[in-house]
């Protein structure tokens, strides 16, 4: 089980191994952000969480070519699989604002997303899309 590390600001920086994770979780030098439960790590003297994600409490710069690039699946990992706008299961992602109004493909405007918030707004979509059909169809036959 690998753990996925991220930068103070929630960007993902890179993925190690638990046990490294669990150094840093000691050392106050990250927090555990989501962890399996179901494996918990079994030490000497105790038991511990094993994280699957964690924060750096403090922020780290590194240089540009070395960022993780964006990713469907690293988005949903970071976000634990959980919709951002209701908690549900998430299977995709969503741009908090929105590529029309200039929204990035990036960590920080990309969330988790679940299909039944996604479905109102792919179904307005595919609404406004039928629409324009119909106007073009009225214009063809005026
Ligand atoms: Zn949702």
């Amino acid at each position: 089980m690998r753990t996925l590390v991220l930068n103070a600001g929630y960007e993902p920086l890179a993925v190690i191994s638990f046990r490294r994770a669990l150094v840093l979780v000691m050392n106050q030098k990250a927090a555990i952000v989501a962890a399996d439960l179901e494996h918990p790590v079994t030490g000497s003297t105790s038991t511990y969480d094993r994280p699957s994600v964690i924060i750096l409490t403090r922020y780290v710069r590194i240089p540009h070519s070395r960022l993780v690039p964006v990713s469907r699946r690293g988005v949903l990992r970071r976000d634990a699989n959980r919709c951002a706008y209701c908690d549900r299961h998430a299977t995709t992602i969503d741009h908090v604002q929105p590529r029309s109004r200039g929204g990035e493909d990036s960590w920080e405007n990309l969330v988790a997303c679940c299909l039944f918030t996604e479905l109102p707004v792919l179904l307005a979509l595919l609404t406004f899309v039928a629409l324009r059909r119909m106007e073009k169809g009225v214009e063809v036959t005026a």
